[in-house]
Order: structure tokens, then sequence, then C-alpha cells
């Protein structure tokens, strides 16, 4: 009988054998990419299907000798979806009998547990949320400091970027050591809703589930992946004194809708100094574009832009009745 420690350690060591095996870190971490699991799950020829589970988040089911399906709940979110699927991913990897889970945790929650659970929940805690993972996400957008983790808009920001929840977020930053004990309470009483409000600044998020992303400079060449309501707030620095301003242009063009587009003074106010560009976006539909704006003098295109934000934007958002439906780009990239 291994105790629930032991139980931790094996769910985590698996999942950084997975990462290995499927090559995860050199597709995520370049482009601070969410894990795919599904792409994983597609990799090992693991039927998953997505249904109304009468009381289950998902279920890992041997459906004939030697052959494996995995069923994830369509009542939840895509962040919920995918951590389940990689709890059942978890139980298959670790050769768990199979299992039908009415719940799946997350780190630090393991009291009354079964073991094998404990395992499953470590390995999709680890598979998803690895540290590596936080670090990369954290340092590209500078909230790679003690004081900076401490801030629930980073957090929220954070957690959109690895596609899980805010709370998972919240509970893997004390598993892997990176914020003390009581920084993490705090930001788990944080309400995400509060941090959207904050991000959106008065303009009117119409579906309350719905994300809203900060995209700034640092998350040029990055994937994302969000939702058909979400909203993007666009938020950069304009050198509009030196005649340099952010064309819009090309993301209109690939679907995205201007809702608000604002200016404000930065740093001093002075006349000529920089301006901070703030524009709040609505997604194009389901599918993955290209958000794309361009910085450069508009009555001379061709001297070159001072920079460039580019950001593949997938729109599936939730995965709803029958079999998937999102391409699973992050494999197709480990192939080719
Ligand atoms: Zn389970």
């Amino acid at each position: 009988m291994s105790s629930v420690k032991e139980a931790i350690l094996k769910g985590t060591q698996v999942a950084a054998e997975a990462h290995k095996a499927f090559r995860i870190r050199e597709i995520a971490e370049p482009q601070c990419r969410p894990i795919d699991v599904f792409a994983v799950l597609d990799a090992l020829a693991l039927p998953v299907e997505f249904a109304k589970l009468d009381g289950l988040l998902g279920a890992c089911v041997k459906l004939s000798p030697g052959v494996v399906g995995i069923m994830v709940t369509t009542e939840r979110d895509l962040h919920m979806q995918r951590f389940t699927a990689a709890h059942e991913l978890g139980h298959f990897v670790l050769e768990h009998d199979g299992s039908y889970d009415r719940e799946v945790r997350f780190p630090g929650h393991t009291k009354n547990r079964d073991l094998k659970e404990v395992e499953a929940d470590a390995f999709a805690a680890e598979f998803l949320m690895p540290k590596w993972l936080y670090k990369a996400v954290t340092k590209r957008h500078g909230w790679w400091a003690q004081d900076r983790l401490a801030i629930p808009d980073n957090i929220y920001q954070l957690s959109l970027r690895m596609a899980v929840s805010y709370e998972a977020t919240c509970w893997g930053l004390a598993a892997h050591n990176l914020a003390p004990a009581h920084a993490v309470k705090e930001l788990v009483d944080v309400e995400p809703k509060e941090c959207k409000q904050r991000a959106l600044r008065g303009a009117r998020l119409e579906d309350p589930w719905a994300d809203v992303w900060i995209i700034t400079a640092t998350d040029n060449e990055t994937a994302i992946e969000a939702g058909p309501t979400d909203l993007v707030v666009l938020d950069v620095d304009e050198a509009g004194g030196s005649g340099y301003l952010w064309d819009l242009e090309a993301a209109e063009h690939a679907g995205f809708e201007v809702v608000t587009d604002e200016r404000a003074l930065a740093f001093d106010g002075s006349i000529g100094g920089p301006t901070r560009r703030r524009v709040v976006l609505k997604v194009p539909p389901r599918g993955t574009h290209e958000l794309r704006v361009v910085h450069a003098r508009p009555w001379s295109k061709r001297s070159a832009p001072l920079n460039t934000v580019s950001v593949s934007v997938s729109t599936f958002g939730k995965e709803t009745q029958g079999l998937l439906t999102r391409p699973r780009i992050g494999m197709a990239a480990a192939h080719h």
C-alpha cells in the first residue's frame, strides 16, 4: 500500500515520461502553447467521446479486451474538459482498471481520496501544468517574480494561456512551490469574473462564461486556445508622435471585430510621447485564426514596421456532443 505522497510522485513522474514520449515540451514551450491532451489521446488511438454524462465528469472504460475508450462531459467548459481528459489519460497510462469519475481534483486536495485517483489527479496536473510551462509563460510576459505571481489578473491570464481553470492554476503554483501557501489562498478566493471586469474597463461581456484575453506585444508568435464568445483586449504602446500607428486591417480581415478602440497617454502625458492603444475585439467564429496587427507608418507602406504582434487564435471553445471537432495542431507538428 503506497502513501499519498508516493501516489503523487508516481502520477507526476508518469506525466513527465509522457511529455518526453510525445515531445510535448518541444511543441508547447517555444510558443507557450497549451498542452494538447486530445492530440496525445489521438496518438494513442484512444477514442474520446463527449456526452452529457449523468453525474460524471468523465470515464475511462474498457470497451472490449484491450480496447479502452474515454468519455468526457459536455456540461463543463473547455478547461475542465481538458483536465478531465488528462485525468482519464492518467488512468490509462497508469494501467488502472478504468474509472467512472464524479470528480477530479486539483493539487493539494487528496483528503479521503482513493490512491489511484490521487495518481490520476497528479498525472493530470503535471501533464497540463508542468513547472516548465508556468516558467515559460510567466517569463515571457514578465510575471516571473513572487510579487507578480501574487496578482490575480496575472494568474488569470496565465491560466488562459495554459488552458486550465483559474483555480487549478492557483493550486499548481503551490504544488510547484512558485508561491507561498498564504498567497495561493488569497488568489483562490478571487473570482475570475473580477479579473475579466478589470481587463474590460467598462466594455460589456455578453457571455458571462466567456474569457477576456489581454494580448500585448509579449504574445507575439504564441498560440492561444480561446472560445467563440471570448473577447480580446489588444493592449499595446503606440508611437503616434513618431507617426507609428497600429494597423488593424489584417485582423479585421481575419474576422476580428472592433468593439472599442481607445488611446490613452502613457507615462508623463507629454505631447508627442508614446500612447497606450487599447482595442477590444470580438473573435471570429469557431476555427483557427491569425490575429495580426502591425505597428507602422500608415503613409509609408514600404518602410519597415516598428513591430508586429501575431497570435494564432483557436476559437473552438468547449467540445459538444460527439467526437472531437477541434484540430490537433500540436501532434501534427511533432510528426512532420
Ligand atoms: Zn479517476
